[in-house]
């Protein structure tokens, strides 16, 4: 069928490619990449070979009105180099308009870092907010993390190690030494996950750099601490109670 198949590729271990995205992707007439070798590559690893089309950040705003009207007659993949497109990558607004258009839009779902990095962590995975990557300069990054200190939610966020430690201390300043989690290299040989308060990661790495790709988990926000009016009265129902 013609349309969009926005297809998860995997983060690191080939073999998490699902069937039914290695099927859509044999099929396809075209796939929409952001780095052609890598695809290529993954392309390969199934045996096959596809036209592809560079689709990224510095060519989107003009390739995209030229691939909507073929969502009528062809079955167009969108994959990213790593992970699910969308997710701190390409494809939001290829996706909106293709809706808007009135074209078929499926979604062949697959690896996330973030959602990966959240089960491993073991903090908690309730309720939890992506964040993505927070702005590279100090200031910018401080004032965006004080929009979500007060959340009562796991903060998820992606980073490149050159940038780790700076940004742990950002998040110790102004969040305060709560437990986090470093995960690194998820799916790869070299995977590994540190739970820890944000002081001790700190010193963690600080001895040891760490390499490759990375996400960061912040436990959430104590909730509030403030006593509402309900519990003000059960309190004082119960010391009276006590009392008497
Ligand atoms: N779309 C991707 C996804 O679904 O996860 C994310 C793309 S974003 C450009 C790349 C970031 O994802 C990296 O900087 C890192 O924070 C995270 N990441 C990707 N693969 C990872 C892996 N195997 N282990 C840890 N983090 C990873």
């Amino acid at each position: 069928q013609p349309g969009l198949y926005i297809v998860a590729t995997p983060i690191g271990n080939l073999s998490d490619l699902s069937l039914r995205a290695a099927d859509i992707l044999k099929r396809a007439d075209l796939i929409a990449v952001e780095d052609s070798r890598v695809t290529a590559k993954l392309l390969q690893h199934i045996g096959i070979k596809r036209p592809m089309i560079a689709y990224h950040d510095h060519n989107a705003d003009y390739l995209r009105p030229q691939l909507l009207p073929r969502l009528n007659h062809e079955a167009i993949a969108l994959v990213s180099d790593a992970g699910t497109p969308l997710i701190s990558d390409p494809g939001f607004k290829l996706v909106r308009d293709a809706r808007q258009s009135g074209a078929y839009v499926t979604t062949i779902p697959g690896p996330c870092a973030a959602i990966a990095a959240l089960t491993l962590s073991g903090l908690p995975s309730d309720r939890f907010l992506f964040i993505g990557f927070l702005p590279p300069k100090e200031n910018a990054r401080k004032k965006a993390l004080e929009e979500v200190a007060g959340i009562a939610a796991t903060l998820i966020f992606y980073e490149t190690s050159p940038r780790l430690i700076s940004v742990l201390t950002s998040l110790h300043q102004i969040l305060g030494d709560r437990e986090a989690a470093v995960t690194r290299e998820i799916t790869k040989k070299f995977e590994e996950c540190q739970t820890a308060p944000l002081s001790e990661l700190i010193t963690h790495y600080q001895e040891k750099p760490p390499k490759g790709e990375l996400v960061i988990l912040v436990s959430p926000a104590n909730k509030k601490t403030e006593i509402g009016e309900d519990e003000v009265k059960a309190l004082l129902e119960t010391a009276l109670k006590d009392h008497s």
